[in-house]
């Protein structure tokens, strides 16, 4: 009621100027079923699982909508790989509408890929099964590893096939059609805020801001020309925090348009991306980026800040200490994302007391593990065992590090390509000596902070090419190693063993582009 949206329902894709969100109704699949539920995220909302047919699965699909509910679609704009692209919109997201948790906590609720919507343009409105698990399970697993990021509740299957064109999924074959509810204290995107500025619609613009700010921001207090640069301040530094997060558990995003870029700092869009292997600053899982790499891992922190600038520049109506004040919140950045990045890697390594030749050591890493070719979560995971041994028997640290080597990285070892990442381990080695804690509790700490368990690009294929299968065994497995990541799960091992070759990302063997 504070936001303005369109009176009634219609849903022919088009321009809609003047409102900030347009009601819809889900349009009904064929034969709901519930393939996938989020128990932790169920027990925040204070619901129970449901029968796989019935009633709550229906809801979870859109083919029935309850008179609390209020579907709608929102409208945002963004910049797609560098350009402006005027209206998006919620293309096939559409909430359903906020739910109250025991706790108090409001939380909207969003079926992905139950229908069309004004803003679907010429698509479909539709999501396919592959796509669907790969959103829920790392929506998932990415909050188990304690990234900021959108929940997901549910994956239904439709009973319905989805054709994507060649481009898109390399396979123009009917596939089956599949939504998640997934689930965020509020969807509203950096893109919202473009759209409303690119259009002059100075009123929508701070109607959504106020509405943003008395929501999820309490501490700035009721909305003033003051709060907006503070707001746009905390921003910022959520944005630097979460994507400080991706860089240390090597989550690639994949398509960080800035109409996939949350107002709160949560990781939202779950399309292209993809999990590091061998550490590659340059990779992209994203097929449609490959000429370009703008959206490759190590691009990830300098990507944020050029969407926060565009943020920026859509909030200036707003803000009247004008544009040098906004700058000055975007020179801060740097500095916020390498603290929280370096805080991040100390807990990874173990130092919980601070030297001052840390930041060089921090910074020596990601260049020794990218000639390596050291696999992200392997090299962190074994290095968190080392402690112990490396203090109580220095003599065994050569022997130790082949070992490590050998177990984590995809370059052979031993070998010359290795001698970098040999000398840091030996400089890590002796830093480590001067931390005053025991090897144990080091050990307890870094296996706390570096997961067994992420979700491996082939792991998450395996398990889509057995659901499409109906065998959700592969789902179900990887669910449960997702939900405790840094715990032992000494039946899955298999699923926290290092990629084999035949499943080795290159170009042109990935299939993963933005809308599928
Ligand atoms: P994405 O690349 O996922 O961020 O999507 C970009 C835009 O395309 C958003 O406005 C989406 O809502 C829209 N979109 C993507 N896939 C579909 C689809 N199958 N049907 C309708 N709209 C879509
Ligand atoms: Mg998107
Ligand atoms: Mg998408």
């Amino acid at each position: 009621d504070e936001l303005r949206g369109e009176e009634t329902v219609d849903l022919q894709p088009r321009q809609v100027p003047g409102y900030c969100y347009s009601p819809v109704r889900p349009t009904p699949v064929a034969d709901p079923r519930l393939l996938a539920w989020s128990g932790a995220l169920a027990e925040v909302l204070g619901v129970a699982r449901p029968p796989e047919r019935g009633p709550a699965v229906a809801a979870l699909a859109g083919n029935l909508v309850t008179p609390t509910m209020k579907p709608f679609a929102a409208r945002y704009g963004g910049h797609q790989f560098g350009s402006w692209a005027g209206q998006l919109g919620d293309g096939r997201a559409m909430s359903l509408g906020e739910l109250t948790a025991p706790d108090g906590r409001r939380w909207e609720v969003q079926l992905k890929g139950a229908g069309p919507t004004p803003y679907s343009r010429r698509a479909d409105g539709r999501a396919v099964l592959r796509s669907s698990l790969r959103e829920f399970l790392c929506s998932e697993a990415m909050h188990a590893l304690g990234v900021p990021t959108t929940r997901a509740l549910s994956l239904v299957s439709t009973g319905d096939t989805v054709v994507r064109d060649m481009f898109y999924s390399g396979n123009p074959l009917p596939e089956p059609g599949a939504i998640v509810a997934r689930v965020a204290p509020t969807f509203v995107r950096f893109g919202n805020f473009q759209l409303l500025a690119a259009t002059g619609e100075t009123d929508n613009l701070r109607a959504l801001a106020d509405y943003v700010i008395r929501h999820h921001h309490p501490e700035l207090g009721e909305p003033d020309a003051a709060a907006y640069l503070r707001w746009f301040e905390e921003i910022s530094r959520r944005t630097a925090d979460m994507v400080a997060h991706w860089m240390t558990v090597g989550f690639v995003h994949g398509v960080m348009n800035t109409d996939n870029m949350s107002i709160l700092g949560l990781t939202i869009d779950y399309g292209p991306y993809g999990w590091l292997e061998p550490y590659d600053p340059t990779w992209t899982p994203n097929t449609t980026d490959f000429s370009q790499h703008r959206y490759a891992f190590g691009q990830q922190p300098q990507v944020a800040l050029w969407n926060l600038a565009q943020l920026g520049r859509a909030l200036l109506p707003l803000v009247p200490e004008g544009v040098a004040a906004l700058n000055q919140v975007l020179q801060e950045y740097p500095a916020r994302y390498t603290a929280t990045y370096h805080q991040l890697l100390r807990r990874k390594l173990g130092l919980p007391t601070t030297h001052p030749d840390d930041a060089a050591l921090f910074d020596s890493l990601p260049p020794a593990l990218t000639t390596s070719e050291a696999d992200m979560t392997l090299f962190f995971r074994r290095l968190s065992h080392l402690p112990p041994a490396l203090l109580a028997t220095p003599e065994t640290q050569e022997t130790l590090f082949g070992e490590l080597l050998a177990a984590a990285c995809y370059a052979p070892a031993p070998g010359p390509v290795h001698e970098t990442l040999l000398a840091w381990l030996r400089r890590y080695a002796h830093r480590l000596r001067q931390e005053p804690a025991a090897g144990e509790a080091l050990r307890a700490g870094m296996l706390a902070a570096n997961p067994k368990y992420v979700l491996r690009n082939y792991l998450a294929q395996q398990a889509i090419e057995a659901a499409e299968a109906n065998d959700l065994g592969p789902l179900n497995q990887l669910m449960e190693v997702l939900q405790t990541p840094y715990d032992e799960h000494p039946a899955h091992e298999p699923l926290a063993a290092r990629r084999p070759d035949w499943a080795e990302n290159k170009p042109g063997s990935a299939t993963l582009s933005c809308s599928s």
